[in-house]
């Protein structure tokens, strides 16, 4: 069944697999942004290619006037949506926690948590029956640093993605007879460039190799459970935590 979408970072790395997965499958994807117009007319490109409908959309996720005109670009293009990936997500520079100035911090929150509660909050009141919608799928894509903490590299972080969690069960449960499914991808450690943004380019090399795998995972091995969570297939599932994390 066809499905439309919206991705948050849909530009790059997990974001832009999913794009293209779900392009394959010949779905409609509102591919958002932040700044990096090219990347993310390469992945429109990319969807297109692989079968599906795709528009680029500009969009920073802590900023509310940004988020609801991102829904209302992605439902203009393509008509009610049936899911959406939270996706955007940021993390700081490896330092102490100690060391932690406060615009760090606050960038960390704003982006990952009010930025996915934001978009979380948007898809809710529009795919909600009770609300007009259809119902649909929510998917966070939090992370493995909720349980391990991410002790010396960032404790913020691991704690935003902490409140993505607790998110993903309660509006799971508030939602559920709504017609929405809100599930979270916890991912480990996957080979994109958001370990350069934080200053270890080979962070998911190194680290990766001492997983019980031997290595780093992929994005487009997150983006496959992302794209079933999308899916009817899995339709009674929701309030679930995956970890894809080569065991880690
Ligand atoms: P990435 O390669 O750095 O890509 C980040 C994407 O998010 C880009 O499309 C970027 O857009 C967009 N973005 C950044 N800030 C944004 C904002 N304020 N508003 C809208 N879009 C924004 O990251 P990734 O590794 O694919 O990570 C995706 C998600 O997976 C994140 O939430 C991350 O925390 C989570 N995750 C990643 C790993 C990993 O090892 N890679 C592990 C666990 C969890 P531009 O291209 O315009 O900059």
């Amino acid at each position: 069944m066809s499905r439309t979408i919206l991705i948050t970072g849909g530009s790059r790395g997990i974001g832009r697999a999913t794009a293209i997965m779900a392009g394959e499958r010949g779905w409609s994807v509102g591919v958002n942004y932040a700044g990096n117009e090219k990347a993310a007319q390469d992945t429109v490109d990319a969807v297109q290619k692989a079968g599906g409908r795709a528009i680029a959309i500009r969009g920073d996720v802590s900023r509310e006037a940004d988020v609801i005109a991102m829904f209302e670009a992605a439902e203009k293009a393509f008509g009610k949506l049936d899911g959406v990936v939270n996706n955007a997500g940021i993390v700081g520079e490896k330092q102490a926690f100690v060391d932690y100035s406060f615009e760090r911090m606050k960038r960390i929150f704003d982006i990952n948590v009010l930025g996915a509660y934001l978009v979380a909050r948007e898809a809710a009141r529009r795919m909600a029956t009770s609300r007009g919608g259809r119902g649909g799928s929510i998917v966070n894509v939090s992370s493995v640093a909720p349980r391990l903490g991410a002790p010396g590299e960032y404790v913020d972080y691991a704690g935003s993605k902490g409140a993505m969690d607790a998110m993903t069960l309660g509006l799971a449960r508030e939602l559920a007879k709504d017609g929405i499914r809100v599930n979270a991808v916890r991912p480990g450690l996957i080979d994109t460039e958001i370990h350069a943004s934080g200053g270890q380019p080979d962070r998911a090399e190194r680290l990766g190799a001492l997983t019980p795998m031997g290595r780093a995972g992929t994005a487009e091995e997150v983006a496959a459970a992302i794209v079933w969570l999308l899916e009817d297939s899995c339709a009674y599932m929701t309030a679930a935590l995956i970890d894809i994390s080569g065991g880690r």
